[in-house]
């Protein structure tokens, strides 16, 4: 874990890196609506599971780079005031959708409040995608509630972040996959290697391996100041220790090994850090 990465100032190098190597910067729509996908493209995709003045911020910068990426936003972190201010930077907002955990497994009632919240989400913005939401302490997977009768494209969707886009590290022709889950990127890309850091990633457009790149960034993991960085990582380490106390729930996704030491030390000295810090306060939510 490289505990000074996921800055706004990390964040900046890898818009930087991509206009100024000629990747052409997509939302997820407009992904799903071209017939063909440019040569270089890195389409950009945020869950905001939290911190709407984060992501407000993040949305922020990209425009400053004349860079539009898609906002996924959950009924807790969609602002209906806030989210006409995300369309006019040139964003795309969407619905990151949680209803089958929330209906514990109950695939008709899911449905049922997809329908309604995408209508009320759609009072405010033109939501023409969704993507599912983690849900990390229920056993119900929200992907899974989609069946090929009721396809997310009945509802009037050009697609599903997950399930819509197709993508493959190892295929030149494929979008390469990479997010900041866990405070690393994770991708192995042929032709380059290990993609762990922003710095990494930065590394990876600017040296022509990779052409087509699929990056999830989750605006709550980045901070735009010190005392915010000290926060983020605390609630990241957290976080990451209550999936995986949660345990076989998530199997599929679950790291094999036994880190959970680990992550009990460095929970532990994040916060003797951030108690050193004045004004430094971490917020547990
Ligand atoms: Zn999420």
């Amino acid at each position: 874990m490289n505990v000074r990465d996921f800055t706004f100032d990390a964040y900046e190098r890898f818009l930087q890196a991509a206009t100024e190597n000629d990747f052409e910067v997509l939302t997820v729509a407009s992904y799903l609506q071209r017939d063909e996908p440019p040569e270089r493209f890195v389409l950009l995709r945020h869950d905001v599971d939290r911190k709407l003045d984060i992501a407000y911020s993040m949305a922020q910068l990209e425009a400053r780079y004349d860079v539009s990426s898609t906002y996924y936003f959950r009924t807790s972190t969609f602002d209906p005031d806030l989210v006409g201010a995300f369309e006019g930077f040139g964003h795309e907002v969407g619905y990151h959708y949680e209803e089958l955990a929330r209906a514990n497994g109950d695939v008709d009632l899911a449905y049922e409040r997809f329908e309604r919240t995408l209508e009320a989400f759609r009072r405010h913005a033109t939501i023409e995608t969704a993507c599912s939401h983690g849900s990390p302490l229920s056993p119900h997977r929200n992907l899974d509630m989609w069946d090929e009768e009721r396809p997310p494209e009945s509802f009037d969707l050009l697609g599903e972040a997950y399930l819509s886009v197709e993508k493959d590290d190892e295929d030149p022709t494929l979008p390469s996959y990479c997010s900041d889950t866990g405070r690393r990127w994770g991708l192995v890309e042929p032709g380059f290697g290990l993609v762990e850091t922003t710095a990494d990633l930065v590394s990876l457009l600017e040296s022509g391996a990779c052409d087509k790149l699929y990056v999830l960034a989750h605006p709550g993991r980045w901070s735009r100041t010190g005392p915010e960085f000290v926060e983020r990582v605390a609630w990241d380490v957290a976080a990451e220790a209550g999936k995986r106390a949660v345990g076989p729930v998530h199997q599929a996704t679950q790291q094999s090994g036994s880190i959970g030491a680990d992550v009990t030390q460095t929970l532990a000295r994040s916060v003797a850090v951030s108690r050193q810090l004045a004004g430094a306060t971490i917020r547990w939510r």
